[in-house]
């Protein structure tokens, strides 16, 4: 039998955490919207080429070192990179426009 994760707030109620399961890419018109309210850093922005690929696209990552070989992308997408990250929040979900997002709470 598996518990489900709860927190217990300060005030006594009982909160159950809902983390990132998966985001559909389908959907998703790469607004970043959600990348920029997540405070966890667990999401990234790619391209995606039309081989179905990730490709690094600018501003998709801090890291600057100018190497990059700007490849061609049909689209920018969200990905979840750090899903061990998430905690439970919903912030990405509640801003993304496309409802790209499903939730699950945590088994323990
Ligand atoms: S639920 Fe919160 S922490 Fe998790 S990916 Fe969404 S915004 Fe980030
Ligand atoms: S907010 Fe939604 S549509 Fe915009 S990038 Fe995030 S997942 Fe995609």
């Amino acid at each position: 039998m598996t518990a489900t994760f709860s927190v217990t707030l300060p005030g006594g109620e009982i909160w159950i955490p809902t983390f990132v399961e998966s985001l559909n890419q389908e959907k998703c018109i790469g607004c970043g919207r959600c990348f920029k309210i997540c405070p966890r850093g667990v999401l990234e922005l790619v391209g995606l080429n039309a081989g179905g690929d990730y490709v690094r696209v600018e501003g998709g990552d801090e890291d600057d070192d100018d190497d990059d070989d700007d490849e061609e992308y049909e689209k920018k997408v969200m990905t979840i990179a750090h899903k061990e990250l998430c905690i439970g929040c919903t912030a990405c979900s509640k801003i993304c426009p496309k409802k790209c997002y499903t939730h699950a709470a945590g088994a323990i």
